[in-house]
């Protein structure tokens, strides 16, 4: 699970993260919504413990993945090493395998990263984030690039690991169908607080009168 209190986050003057409060349960599954520039990737950057310069607490049970908005892939390693890299004990070639069939890229295990499409270096980010099975999922933006019918096919796989591991998940999203479609909880984050918080009901899927109450709601 996630505890965030108080967290401000400053670049020289500007605050963009101005005492976010936040809370995620193990096994929760979390979208979090907001406009362009409102500061998403920056709290999930907080969380992955990779930002420290900050004003209060953010704590973070377990371990921790992270699919990036921008996947950075070392240029000089295949992308089946990529997936497979910093892990320890390190693993073979068939555990990248594995998690790249996942996420439909087998047939790119042995490709250098600078061939890939930015679609298809997301789903490597995806598969290195997976692999890991952490207790923390933090997704910003991972199907931005993707086509329609394979954006689906994520959803699918996404949902099917979250039902498998039950991670924690932070989902960062600018479909608010998406994030409807895949979590117990939407979030969204305005000047620079958690400005609105919408619970789903479950079970999946939902009902069409549901999404279209919770879209009128966030996009009011
Ligand atoms: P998007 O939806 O476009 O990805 P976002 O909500 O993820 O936006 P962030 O990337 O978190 O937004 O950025 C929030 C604000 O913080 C932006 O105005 C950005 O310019 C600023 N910012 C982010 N990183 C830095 C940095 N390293 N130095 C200075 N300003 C930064
Ligand atoms: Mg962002």
């Amino acid at each position: 699970g996630v505890t965030v209190r108080g967290l401000t986050k400053r670049f020289g003057e500007r605050a963009v993260l101005r005492g976010v409060d936040l809370e995620i349960a193990p096994g929760e599954f979390v979208a979090l919504l907001g406009r362009s520039g409102s500061g998403k990737s920056t709290l999930l950057k907080v969380l992955a413990g990779l930002d420290t310069d900050v004003e209060g607490a953010a704590t973070v049970d377990g371990g921790v993945s992270v699919a990036f908005q921008q996947p950075r892939l070392l240029p000089w390693r295949r992308v089946w090493r990529n997936v497979v890299l910093g892990l320890h004990p390190p693993v073979g070639r068939d555990v990248a395998v594995r998690a790249l069939e996942e996420v439909r890229l087998a047939d790119h295990a042995d490709a250098w990263p600078r061939t890939l499409s930015g679609g298809e270096a997301q789903r490597v980010s995806l598969a290195r984030a997976l692999v890991r099975e952490p207790d923390l999922l933090l997704l910003d933006e991972p199907f931005g690039a993707l086509d329609a019918l394979t954006r689906l096919a994520m959803h699918r796989l996404v949902e099917g690991l979250w039902q498998r591991h039950r991670p924690a998940v932070l989902l960062v999203t600018h479909d608010v169908d998406e994030a409807l479609l895949l979590a117990d909880r939407v979030l969204v984050l305005d000047d620079g607080r958690i400005a609105a918080e919408y619970p789903l009901d479950h079970p999946r899927p939902r009902r069409a009168a549901d999404h279209i109450d919770i879209r009128a709601a966030v996009l009011a």
